[in-house]
């Protein structure tokens, strides 16, 4: 099949190496000409395990290729996808520019039937607006689909290639199939296909997004109230998530959670809701939680120092989660600039995200290539991303190099009893502050 993806974020680049390497014939277009340029180079703009490679091989077959010109693209589609970024406007709602913009062109440029699809997450009511932009230019037939991604940076490849589920909202049987042809390759085992309304599908995207920052609040709320309760919210984590209605995953206490999704998404679905004056008071306490939570780490520094000028902080892991360079929301971000607010030094060091920090702080910061490096002087460290080289670290040599031995753990992983015996001070997040031994 002939595909044009808009947008050559993470999003779109993942769609199009995934949906070429199944053998469609996919151009990826983005209004971003230094990126186009990268890519057609064999650059990879973004850090995301596997994508280069996905993408270079079907580069070489012939299967993908790169362009500024949208209009071009979508005339040689059959189906063309929207993976524009929907950023936080200043309101919090989804600005939908960028959207619109793609729906126009395609309305312009349709010379026989074909369909658009929303790939972006979009608030619900977007498939319609799409339509009504469309139909507004041109009276060629055309359908919209809405087909929201739920992909995970860092293991987005996998997520591509094997989805839990793909929902597909539409109402137009010519499209549902041809949805249903595209997709039928990467959900061969089981149906997977949920096939709903457009509105339906837009929301099942936020309702997903919610529900997992809902779970990561929750326990971060609870880690608050473990520390003044004296109880160890790790023991609590095991002994909830071992319920099969409840299960393990996304209970980790943390630092908050970042990334590109979840922050605004919560913002799009609260603005929605007050559209419509509906309370979703849930979601509004699960925002609020996770905007104290992400100053938690910053505020343990301040009490155990009191004062943190002449302070040095080591901050290990830039990224709003391992195995990506991407930055937004990302917790670090808030501890940076708290403990700058503060007067402390600030030395970080991160495998892949340095680069887009750099961009922001300049010489504000440290950046350290080595993570040894940046805790040399350093007065605390504090850990933020979970990259597996921050996992297990020489604790012996982090000792020498520290000028006090304070570790704060922002995501529990650390041997409290083995950094307790070298002579650390530790703190994590809802544990019981340890001493050294
Ligand atoms: P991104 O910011 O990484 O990429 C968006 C791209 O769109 C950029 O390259 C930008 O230059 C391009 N763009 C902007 N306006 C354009 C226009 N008018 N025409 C052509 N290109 C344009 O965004 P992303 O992270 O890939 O997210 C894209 C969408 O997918 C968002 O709605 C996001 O919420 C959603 N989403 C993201 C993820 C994720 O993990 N990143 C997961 C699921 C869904």
């Amino acid at each position: 099949m002939h595909l044009a993806i808009v947008g050559t974020g993470y999003v779109g680049l993942v769609a199009g190496a995934g949906f070429s390497d199944f053998g469609n014939d996919v151009v990826c277009c983005d209004v971003d000409a230094d990126k186009i340029d990268r890519l057609n180079r064999g650059e990879i703009p973004i850090y995301e395990p596997g994508l280069d490679d996905l993408i270079r091989r079907n580069m070489k077959a012939g299967r993908i290729r790169f362009t500024t010109d949208i209009a071009e693209a979508m005339r040689a589609a059959e189906v063309v996808f929207t993976a524009v970024g929907t950023p936080p406007a200043a309101d919090g709602s989804a600005d939908l520019s960028a959207v619109y913009k793609v729906a126009e062109t395609f309305g312009k440029t349709i010379d026989k039937y074909k369909v658009i699809v929303n790939k972006s997450t979009v608030p619900v009511g977007t498939a319609d607006k799409v339509r009504e932009i469309i139909s507004s230019v041109t009276k060629v037939p055309f359908a919209v689909c809405s087909n929201p991604e739920f992909l995970k940076e860092g293991a987005a490849i996998a997520d591509f290639m094997k989805p839990d589920r793909v929902v597909i909202g539409s109402d137009d049987p010519r499209a549902l199939d041809i949805m249903r042809q595209l997709y039928s390759p990467f959900v061969r085992t089981q149906d997977r296909i949920h096939v709903m309304d457009a509105r339906s599908a837009e929301l099942t995207k936020y309702a997903a997004n919610a529900m997992l920052a809902t779970r990561i609040s929750f326990m971060n709320d609870l880690a608050l109230l473990a520390e003044k309760v004296g109880a160890d919210i790790e023991l609590v984590r095991k002994g909830v998530g071992s319920d099969t209605r409840i299960g393990p995953k996304f209970l980790f206490p943390g630092p908050g959670y970042g990334g590109s999704c979840f922050p605004k998404d919560l913002s799009a679905l609260v603005h929605l809701a007050d559209q419509v004056g509906h309370g979703l008071d849930v979601v509004r306490a699960v925002e609020a939680v996770n905007k104290r939570q992400k100053r938690v780490l910053a505020l343990k520094i301040e009490k155990h120092f009191g004062d943190l000028k002449n302070k040095v902080v080591a901050v290990w892991g830039l990224a709003f989660k391992p195995e990506t360079d991407d930055i937004r929301e990302s917790p670090a971000l808030v501890l940076i600039d708290e403990l700058l607010a503060r007067g402390a030094t600030v030395k970080v060091s991160d495998p892949e995200a340095m680069p887009n920090v750099k961009a922001i702080y300049g010489d504000r910061v440290t950046f350290c290539n080595s993570m040894y490096d940046a805790v040399e002087g350093a007065d605390a460290l504090a850990l933020v991303t979970e990259w597996h080289s921050f996992r297990a670290p020489d604790f012996g040599r982090v000792k020498q190099l520290m000028r006090t031995p304070a570790l704060f753990d922002g995501r529990n992983i650390w041997p409290t009893q083995e950094v307790a015996r070298l002579g650390f001070t530790y703190e994590a997040i809802g544990r019981r502050p340890v001493k050294p031994a």
